[in-house]
């Protein structure tokens, strides 16, 4: 077996056909998948990161739970790299791509590749904010902003007052986590309601409900300030909202979204738009790359999707191993992202921005299902509270096709 020691002075492409750059969920889904259907073939992944093994979307529930960022880690690089055969070089930051003589840029010199895979993901999108506090708000989009958020919650030393930027999948999920934690939170949102760009209102009152016993609330608005405020050792925040009104809170957490890393590739000459472009093979603008994961942008028929989430990502990866060991094999769609909330649980394939029609609702089962259903009748989003596999396969099935009669 390979380890993190065995790497060449100058390692080209003989040495390693394929090299992943990444070391997240969607790089390991790839090198799992790759072995799955080749023992042997030599595979590098480089990664800027320490190559630790996590679940991303655990960062969000963990810490009602009482998990701290060690516990969320289930292997290092070096017991990956055993496990899988592979070769991983961790804290090693690809810097450039030249794509003619197929070679990447690294911290570490200069590496060959035949074929390379850019998992480079996404990073938390932040807020423009004036003030002197704007730089203390915090994102947790991987392990080490989750470490430094329990470190801040624990200095604190009594329950905490959390300004949530941002109520979407992320921002619900972490104020739900808070506040069964113990602390407080404000979700500041521009829209009146939870999940508002993903659901028609009465899912988000359901989601309210079942909130009701919780210490959340909804504050409408947008922040436009964060200034320090009480005494330095609390590390207390003021925030200004766009409505001149303010928000004291211990602590603030930006849960705006996030934007694919395409800085790299786009340097290189590569087609990028919100993501790196692609093809339905994941075939990115030149001869023997490919994008995968948060950071893929996949152009189709339908126009040009961003396909984040895991259960995206391992399609992606199954359907890439299956391309880069000689069987082309297209992506297939897996839209659907799911509020990992434990009290209200809601499954969302959102449609398409700029799509017109209109959500209609359901009671079926005990669960309310909304269809997204355009001007011509076809089912072009859904969202359901109680998700079950079997229900979503049944959405899953009507999606795109003719469900009401315009
Ligand atoms: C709080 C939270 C909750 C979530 N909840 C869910 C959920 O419930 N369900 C769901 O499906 N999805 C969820 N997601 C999204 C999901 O976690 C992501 O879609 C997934 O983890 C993305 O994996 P990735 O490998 O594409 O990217 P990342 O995990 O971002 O990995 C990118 C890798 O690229 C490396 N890298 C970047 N640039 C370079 C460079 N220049 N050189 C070398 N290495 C580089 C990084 O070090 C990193 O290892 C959640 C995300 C967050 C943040």
């Amino acid at each position: 077996m390979m380890t993190i020691q065995h790497v060449p002075a100058r390692p080209s492409a003989r040495d390693f056909p394929i090299v992943i750059v990444g070391a997240g969920m969607a790089a390991y889904a790839l090198a799992r998948e790759l072995r799955k259907r080749d023992r042997d073939i030599p595979l590098l992944l480089v990664t800027a990161d320490a190559g630790t093994v996590y679940a991303k979307p655990m960062l969000s529930n963990a810490l009602a739970a009482g998990r701290d960022a060690e516990r969320l880690a289930s292997a290092g690089a070096a017991e990956m790299a055993a496990v899988l055969g592979i070769t991983i070089l961790p804290h090693t930051r690809v810097t450039g791509i030249d794509t003619a003589a197929h070679v990447i840029d690294t911290t570490q010199g200069p590496i060959g590749y035949g074929r390379l895979v850019l998992a480079l993901g996404a990073g938390a999108r932040r807020p423009q904010l004036q003030g002197d506090a704007a730089h203390d708000v915090l994102a947790v989009d991987h392990l080490e902003g989750y470490a430094l958020l329990r470190q801040r919650l624990d200095a604190l030393g009594r329950p905490a007052h959390v300004a949530i930027l941002g109520a979407g999948l992320a921002g619900c999920e972490f104020a739900e986590d808070f506040a069964a934690a113990g602390h407080r939170v404000t979700l500041v949102e521009p829209a009146r309601r939870p999940l508002a760009q993903l659901v028609p209102p009465p899912l988000s009152l359901a989601l309210l409900r079942a909130w009701r016993a919780l210490p959340i609330a909804v504050r409408q608005g947008s922040a436009v300030a964060a200034r320090r405020a009480g005494a330095a050792d609390t590390g207390g925040v003021r925030l200004q909202l766009d409505d001149g009104g303010t928000l004291d809170a211990d602590l603030v957490l930006a849960a705006i979204g996030s934007r694919p890393n395409v800085a790299l590739a786009r340097e290189a000459g590569l087609a990028t738009a919100r993501g790196i472009l692609v093809d339905g093979y994941g075939r990115a603008g030149a001869p023997d790359v490919y994008a995968l994961g948060d950071c893929a942008e996949y152009e189709s028929g339908a126009g040009q999707l961003l396909r984040p989430g895991v259960a995206a990502l391992q399609a992606a990866a199954r359907a890439l191993a299956a391309t880069l060991c000689g069987m082309p094999t297209p992506v297939e769609d897996e839209p659907v992202l799911t509020l990992k909330s434990p009290l209200c649980p809601i499954a969302v394939c959102a449609p398409a921005p700029g799509t017109h029609g209109e959500w209609q609702l359901a009671h079926e089962d005990q669960r309310s299902v909304a269809r997204f259903v355009d001007d011509g009748g076809v089912l072009r989003g859904f969202a359901l509270t109680r998700p079950t596999p079997a229900a979503r396969r049944a959405l899953m099935a009507q999606l795109d096709r003719v469900v009401a009669v315009a």
